[in-house]
């Protein structure tokens, strides 16, 4: 088990297997895109694969695929084929922007994975534009429906809100969250990476009571131990949740259990901070497994208390969310 020096346990790992991307979320990548990895720097899925073998020797029982947008990495659905295979994982899930997803959800069904995270941050085509760059609203869209109608469950629903950008559809994807059984969650804009000259800034706060004076109250869900940092509500009567992850305004940095691993072979301890400890150049020079167990105890032995990451860019995370995976 894999407890840090603040008592967290650390049993969860979310693992972006590309830095690559089909949009350019204006709060993620620039417009030209970033520099990308060259493929010999990305870890193999054989590499990863040992990788998440031994994090899971280690009590790590959660995992999380994300990217860049993991569907645009090649052999992607027999990757998560080997994974399911692996023994000691309670739950494996996907973030991903659903630009292809309709394409992958038989093979998804197949494999095992029944549950969803699909970011989408507006409910109108233009705006969608607007913030990814691209004009795939009616794919992503039609996606989701896909899923739905085929029996996904829970499909999560990443919001970010931005203000003068896309609050105003707040009210849309409140009601969309009692029509629906679509859990919307909220997350709160992170100044990471991107140097943005307005962060468009709102909290989950106001978030919550534009949906409460406008929609009417919402009832706490009690979590459960897969669910993570949101705090999750329901309308009455509403078919869906609303989630609220706020990691700025009201930071779960107390309970948090999880690392990331890059697509470049990195374990980050912490979203919000620059530490980072190469987990490659081990794999690389052809390491016995206790080395890669050092690896793991020492990420998480480094674990910060907590970050310091503010609306104003206090401490600026040098990584872009695409090579880190939100
Ligand atoms: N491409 C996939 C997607 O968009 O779902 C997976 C990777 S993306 C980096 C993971 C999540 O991070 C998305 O829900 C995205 O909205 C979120 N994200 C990216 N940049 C962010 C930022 N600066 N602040 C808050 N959330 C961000
Ligand atoms: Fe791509 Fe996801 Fe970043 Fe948008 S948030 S640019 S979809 S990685």
């Amino acid at each position: 088990m894999l407890v840090d020096r603040f008592n967290r346990k650390i049993n969860y790992l979310r693992v972006s297997l590309t830095d690559r991307c089909n949009l350019r979320c204006i709060y993620c990548m620039p417009a030209e895109g970033e520099k990308k990895l060259m493929h010999k720097e990305i870890l193999r899925y054989e590499e990863l694969l040992r990788v998440i073998r031994i994090a899971v020797k280690l009590g790590i029982d959660k995992i999380r695929l994300t990217g860049g947008e993991p569907f645009v990495r090649k052999g992607f659905i027999d990757f998560i084929k080997m994974l399911t295979s692996i023994e000691g994982i309670k739950d494996i899930s996907i973030t991903t922007n659903g630009v292809l997803l309709s394409e992958y959800l038989d093979d998804l069904w197949q494999s095992g994975i029944k549950r969803l995270n699909i970011s989408i941050d507006s409910l109108n085509k233009k705006t969608f534009k607007e913030i990814t760059r691209f004009d795939y609203f009616d794919q992503v869209f039609a996606g989701i429906e896909k899923a739905k109608n085929m029996g996904f469950h829970p499909i999560k629903i990443n919001t970010v809100v931005m203000k003068g950008i896309n609050d105003r559809e707040i009210l849309d994807f409140g009601r969309l969250a009692i029509k629906e059984p679509y859990h919307i969650r909220f997350i709160e804009y992170m100044p990471i990476g991107l140097d943005l000259k307005d962060p468009n800034f709102i909290s989950n706060s106001a978030v919550k009571s534009t949906l409460v004076n406008n929609l009417g109250s919402m009832s706490p869900i009690l979590q459960g131990r897969y669910d993570g940092p949101a705090k999750r509500y329901q309308f009455h009567e509403g078919k869906g949740e609303i989630g609220f992850i706020s990691a700025i305004s009201n930071s779960f940095c107390s309970t948090c259990n999880r690392l990331r691993l890059t697509a470049d072979g990195k374990i980050l301890p912490c979203l919000l901070s620059n530490m980072e400890v190469d987990i490659r150049e081990p794999l690389r020079r052809g390491c016995l497994d206790e080395e890669l167990i050092k690896v793991f105890q020492h990420a998480v032995r480094i674990k910060p208390k907590s970050h310091s990451l503010n609306i104003d860019g206090h401490q600026m995370v040098h990584r872009k969310m695409c090579s880190i995976g939100g």
